[in-house]
């Protein structure tokens, strides 16, 4: 499309990237008829009627809005985020948008107090209007991201939900027990770049944990990489400890280290370096042999910290 295309191909081009639909009396909603159709449930409206929540829901990505609020000469109102994608065509009448505040909802959503968006996941929570999205941010109960790393995964969820996600649809190992011995077996490591990487996951003190083995390049050495993440919140995640082991032939290199919370991405605690490192010339001689097949023998413990 043109970079001037017209109002009209601004707004079928905007339907085949968000769902809405223009006939639907939410996106009718203006300003004007505001008055008319809040409710409030009390003082603080802590129980907004629905009829409230679907006119500060944007008719074009149906997120709720967030001053500034925005609406055309005609009084449909649309977020900011959504204000700036439709390029001032109104996606309601196709009108100039302008730049009109819709300063009466502004005030309606300022005066709510607002469940948490993770209220199905077991937040209890109710804010201000403006306070929700800070808390959103942080919120316990807000999901994971799936902790697979070596692919773009997209699934979230709960830790229950994403165990049973890495056990059914990424095939990782499950077991149980603070102590593990793990071998990694590579046939050709000097072909290995940043494309390998393993995950296995630990069932102990009725918590998970996932232990990373990779190979990337560090700076202009290969290296191997084993580190631990926590399946839950940083808070709990720093009441555990874990070591990691790996040598031969009487040499051993040894790392001890808190799990980092998965919250933090594989990548970010990689970057960091928070973990067992070994040079590959190392990993190499540890695995015996003619440098090649990479065997190594990690072995590792998590235990958990006494303090209250
Ligand atoms: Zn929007
Ligand atoms: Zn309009
Ligand atoms: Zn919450
Ligand atoms: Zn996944």
């Amino acid at each position: 499309m043109a970079l001037l295309g017209s109002c009209k191909e601004v707004v079928e081009s905007l339907h085949g990237i968000v769902d809405y639909d223009m006939t639907t009396e939410k996106a009718e909603s203006n300003c004007t008829t505001t008055k008319n159709t809040v409710g409030f449930g009390g003082k603080h409206g802590l129980h907004p009627n629905n009829e409230v929540y679907e006119l500060l829901e944007c008719p074009v990505c149906t997120d709720l809005m967030y001053p500034p609020i925005h609406q055309c000469p005609n009084g449909h109102t649309l977020c900011s985020n959504c204000k700036i994608r439709v390029r001032n065509c109104c996606p309601t009448c196709r009108n100039d948008l302008g730049n009109i505040r819709c300063l009466a909802l502004e005030k309606v959503a300022e005066s709510l107090e607002l469940p948490c968006k993770y209220q199905s996941f077991g937040c209890q929570d109710i804010f201000p209007y403006h306070s929700k999205l800070r808390h959103e941010q942080h919120c316990h109960f807000r999901p994971y991201d799936c902790p697979y790393a070596g692919s773009e995964c997209s699934a979230t969820g709960d830790i229950p939900t994403l165990l049973a996600h890495l056990k059914d649809d990424h095939k990782v190992d499950m077991h149980n027990g603070c102590t593990f011995n793990h071998r990694y077996v590579k046939p050709s490591p000097h072909e290995v770049e940043n494309a390998t990487w393993m995950l296995t996951v630990f069932n102990c003190f009725g918590r998970q944990f996932c232990l990373h083995f990779e190979a990337f390049q560090l700076g202009m050495a290969p290296v191997y990489m084993a580190f631990l993440r926590f399946m839950g919140d940083d808070e709990e995640a720093k009441k555990f400890s874990y070591s990691l082991e790996v040598g031969a032939n009487g040499r051993k290199l040894t790392w001890q280290g808190i799990p980092r919370s998965i919250r933090d991405s594989h990548r970010k605690v990689r970057d960091s370096q928070d973990g067992l490192i070994i040079q590959r010339n190392l990993a190499l001689y540890f695995s015996g042999g003619d440098n090649q097949e990479l065997k190594l023998r990690v072995t590792g413990r998590i235990w958990k910290e006494e303090c209250d």
